[in-house]
């Protein structure tokens, strides 16, 4: 793990028991029983009232229109400077799309159903995995808790939680209750069994809004490649493309990058290739003018990045 990971792991790993433990702790919920949202353990109404309208119209803008613009102000500024961050870092799916990622190489060789070809056992970064069949048990107990977890906690987020889980640990669900936990844990089962890159591309619109706005500013952080030591990687067996959590080939120009998430996993493998002959990674995080390599249309026919961009020695 290098210095990025340890962290990423540690925020990741906070924010999936914030996301299970919010509604249990009345932080942030919706009550369907009651018909308003829980904040911090207070009621969050917007309180109209159709005999005052200027009270009920300060009410809207101050609790509605306010925190919303703010959420999404916020959101805005990060996803322009530093992409889909959410993502990489907090987002409780893709630690999810992580976990399995890794069983299921440990199972089949390849990270996902989906891939061709498997991946060397032993890559050019020291990663070294031998794959097992008996993997296979634990990648479907992984997809089962998980995929029930995330049902369960779903519907804590509308129902009075303590009852939620009170009821499923006594095997008292009620009626409604059991359909919601059935279907949602079979729907995600299938998702993080067979689509949960698609998902992470294509169907979350949070993911889709944060690229969105990166794709905006040519100056953002993005994985950079030192192309003027390209000739490095002939002897290299694309550890960075096989670390890739998101499938994606990170050498490649920001355009065909759409769906980065900032996890520095590419960066952590080319580090390591390069550890032992003493030189840096020739994967970077880059921003602000050396960004421009890989965010501009004529990548490749321009100069190479200038050499300051990179670091002359990686920071362990
Ligand atoms: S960028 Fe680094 S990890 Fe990727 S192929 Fe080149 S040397 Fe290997
Ligand atoms: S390209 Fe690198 S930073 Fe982007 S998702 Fe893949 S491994 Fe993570």
């Amino acid at each position: 793990m290098n210095r990025v990971q340890r962290p990423r792991l540690f925020w990741r790993t906070m924010f999936f028991v914030l996301f299970v433990s919010a509604p249990v702790l009345d932080l942030f919920r919706f009550d369907l029983t009651q018909g308003h949202f829980i904040l911090f353990g207070q009621p969050w109404t917007l309180d109209i009232d159709a005999a005052d309208p200027w009270h009920s119209s300060i009410n809207l803008i101050v609790r509605a229109f306010l925190p919303l613009a703010l959420v999404l102000g916020v959101g805005a500024w990060v996803s322009w400077r530093y992409g889909r961050w959410y993502c990489g870092w907090l987002c409780p799916h893709f630690s999810v799309v992580e976990i399995i990622n890794s069983l299921m190489r440990r199972a089949s060789g390849k990270p996902t159903l989906w891939q061709r070809r498997s991946l060397p056992e032993v890559q050019s970064d020291g990663v070294e995995i031998h794959p097992h069949k008996w993997m296979w048990l634990l990648v479907a107990l992984t997809v089962l808790f998980f995929s029930v977890l995330w049902a369960v906690s779903l519907l804590s987020y509308l129902l009075p939680p303590l009852d939620v889980w009170a009821n499923l640990l006594r095997g008292e669900l009620t009626r409604n209750q059991f359909i919601f936990v059935g279907a949602a844990s079979v729907l995600l089962t299938i998702e993080f069994t067979l689509a949960r890159h698609l998902f992470c591309r294509f169907g979350c619109a949070v993911g889709l809004f944060q690229s969105l706005i990166w794709m905006g500013n040519r100056r953002a952080l993005v994985v950079g490649f030192d192309r003027q030591r390209a000739a490095v990687c002939a002897g290299c067996d694309k550890s960075c493309e096989h670390a890739c959590p998101m499938r994606l080939q990170p050498r490649q120009i920001k355009r065909k990058m759409f769906t980065c998430t900032q996890c520095q996993q590419c960066v952590k493998a080319c580090e390591n290739v390069n550890r032992l002959q003493g030189a840096p990674s020739l994967l970077q995080m880059v921003s602000g003018r050396c960004a421009l390599d890989v965010s501009e249309r004529d990548f490749g026919r321009r100069p190479a990045v200038p050499a300051d961009c990179f670091q002359p020695l990686n920071r362990r």
